[in-house]
């Protein structure tokens, strides 16, 4: 992205530029993560088979009654974003808007979460799906119970299985502690990279958009987590480490 651009962004996301900020150094999980061994392949599939099932996930997440959510939800929210994309965007579920719209991330935390991804080159109608954990809106706003997140998290497996995302973003305590099955705060599972699943697909996290609108001091730590992935990924894609879990 063109210095300007960028410039352009992180001021949306309120980062002032001309403030110095403390170098990261290479963190320790990359040198981890350069000396695994690769894991099983992804199974290939056709673009065809990829696309159907992709419609069928997504038919079983509109009607899905898994959980009493369905009950009290408008519609489903399945995700966003180009099917086959190298980074994916989870955050914990829809609001009220997105409950209304369909779409995750909508509303004034969307556009954040938007600034933030422009700010690394991403944008939700090119190269980064976005979806949550919980696929139905909890009413009023409350966090997602055990067991709701229980009962959906195997659409999300499914749908990291069809996306074969390079690199996972978790975005808020919520997102992050459900995928990595752990009660640790936010704060200290930043800067360093976990491993999701059966792909062991890298996972970096960082604070929620809304978050970040309620406390904007806290900005300028999200930027250095984007940056953290950032780099992350361009250490996947040169092959300088690979993405499997040590
Ligand atoms: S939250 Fe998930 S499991 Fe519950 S009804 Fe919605 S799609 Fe089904």
């Amino acid at each position: 992205m063109a210095g300007g651009r960028r410039r352009e962004y992180l001021e949306a996301i309120g980062i002032d530029l001309w403030v110095p900020r403390t170098a990261r150094t290479a963190p320790a999980p990359l040198a981890e993560a350069a000396s695994v061994a690769p894991g099983e392949a992804a199974r290939e599939e056709s673009a065809a088979d990829v696309s159907a099932r992709w419609q069928a996930l997504r038919e079983e997440v509109l009607h899905c009654t898994r959980c009493p959510l369905h009950l009290t939800r408008t519609q489903g929210v399945f995700g966003v974003g180009p099917k086959r994309s190298d980074w994916l965007v989870i955050g914990e579920a829809p609001g009220a808007e997105e409950d209304r719209r369909g779409e995750p991330f909508v509303g004034a935390a969307g556009q954040l979460l938007d600034a933030m991804l422009r700010a690394i080159g991403l944008d939700r109608t090119r190269n980064v799906y976005i979806a949550n954990v919980l696929k139905s809106r909890p009413p009023g706003n409350r966090d997602p119970k055990p067991e709701e997140v229980a009962a959906c998290l195997p659409y999300l497996v499914r749908q990291i299985a069809l996306l074969q995302p390079k690199i996972m973003l978790a975005v808020g305590r919520i997102a992050a502690q459900s995928l990595l099955g752990t009660d640790t705060p936010l704060g200290r599972l930043r800067g360093r990279v976990h491993y999701f699943g059966e792909l062991n697909t890298p996972l970096v996290v960082t604070y929620h958009p809304a978050y970040l609108l309620r406390t904007p001091g806290e900005k300028r730590k999200a930027w250095e987590d984007l940056k953290f992935a950032r780099n992350l990924y361009q250490q996947l894609t040169q092959g300088t480490v690979n993405g499997h879990r040590p």
